[in-house]
């Protein structure tokens, strides 16, 4: 089976990972610094801090702007359920804010009209959670000042785009956040088994995160020597030095990894059926990662019948996503579908793009598509 995504680890990671197993330190230690130095370097902001999951870096990034009981945070429904399990996590709230039925990124005209309703009924959300779907980065200048406007703060769920480019800079940068999240998952942009990170410019911020990951515990300045004081309720979120060893070695070829499915990409787009695959739009803003290449098809019987054939011929596409809204969990808070959601819902079907995918399996990939006969 060719999945749909999946890491690349060579010799030079699994050595340098034992070497780090052969050190002092396994738990959080100098590679997770290191790890942070680089992250922060990479997407030049002024601070990085490493956790075992984005997950646990969503979850921070809400805590660290304050987000609690009554408060509202609203993301995309056409996301991972992460990007909306952190709001509930801190006792608050969760709305959807409807995509762009082309591209599936948090449409600026949806949420511009539901902050204008939100405004008016003295309902505004705390934190808005946009999500780079697929590895494209959302339009973060027009959500941005939206944001300015009613005083909201804004959380970048990037864990697709890692590597990604908008406006010319790094995506992680925060220049249009408070705090950007990215995702180590093996099938993500580049992996430390389980991980991920939280960026931002802002100094409280951030020691509000690097405390509630480790306990809410800091080093006491008084003495004895061996005190230490908690002040705040934490968590043990902290990322391993093993994990960060994978990273570090990793970030090395994040260029390449990108590189590569650019490449893929741009097959994909040249020698597919555009008619019956249309790729996602993709805006002039930036340059997209491609964590994803998912692809619309005319109408959702299409697309069951697309998925069933792919499989049978080895090749294992998969969906982005279900919407939130439609999980059971979700459904019981009375949640409504939204009308682009459940059109792309409906539509897309994610192709395999990765760093390993040979030529051979992307031509292969590409004739059966193309030999699809329809539902
Ligand atoms: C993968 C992913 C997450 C969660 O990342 P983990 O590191 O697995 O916790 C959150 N949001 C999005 C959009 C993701 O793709």
């Amino acid at each position: 089976m060719i999945p749909y995504g999946r890491q690349n680890i060579i010799e030079e990671d699994i050595n340098d990972v034992c070497e780090t197993l052969r050190s002092d330190f396994l738990t959080q230690g100098p590679k997770v610094v290191e790890f942070e130095q680089a992250i922060s370097e990479y997407c030049q902001v002024k601070h990085a801090t490493a956790v075992n999951s984005a997950t646990s870096a969503l979850h921070l990034a809400c805590l660290a702007l304050g987000v609690e009981s009554g408060d509202l945070v609203w993301t995309s429904p056409i996301s991972f359920v992460a990007s909306a399990n952190c709001a509930l996590h801190c006792n608050a709230s969760v709305d959807f804010v409807d995509v762009d039925a082309d591209s599936g990124l948090m449409s600026v005209k949806a949420l511009e009209e539901k902050l204008a309703i939100a405004f008016a009924n003295d309902r505004l959300p705390k934190v808005i959670i946009p999500v780079h779907f697929s590895g494209q980065s959302c339009d973060m200048h027009a959500i941005s000042s939206l944001a300015k406007k009613y005083k909201i703060f804004v959380i970048e769920d990037a864990c697709h785009a890692l590597g990604a480019v908008y406006l010319e800079n790094k995506v992680g940068n925060c220049q249009y956040s408070d705090i950007c999240v990215f995702s180590f998952h093996p099938v993500k942009m580049i992996t430390t088994g389980e991980g991920g990170v939280a960026l931002t410019n802002n100094n409280i911020y951030y020691e509000k995160m690097t405390k509630l990951r480790s306990h809410g515990i800091s080093k006491s300045v008084h003495f004895p020597p061996w005190t230490y004081e908690q002040h705040h309720l934490g968590y043990n979120y902290r990322m391993s030095d093993i994990a960060a060893t994978l990273g570090l070695s990793q970030l090395k070829r994040l260029e390449s990894f990108v590189t590569k499915r650019r490449y893929i990409a741009t097959q994909y787009k040249e020698k597919l059926n555009n008619f019956r695959f249309k790729p996602i739009l993709q805006c002039k803003q930036g340059e997209s990662s491609f964590h994803l290449y998912p692809v619309l098809v005319t109408d959702s019987d299409t697309r069951r019948a697309l998925y069933d054939y792919l499989h049978l011929n080895g090749i294992a596409a998969q969906v982005h996503y279900i919407p939130i809204y439609q999980q059971p969990y979700y459904k019981k808070m009375g949640h409504l579908p939204l009308p682009n959601s459940e059109k792309f819902y409906q539509r897309t079907i994610s192709l395999p793009i990765f760093f390993d995918l040979t030529f051979n399996e992307l031509d292969l990939v590409i004739k059966v598509l193309n030999d699809f006969e329809g539902a």
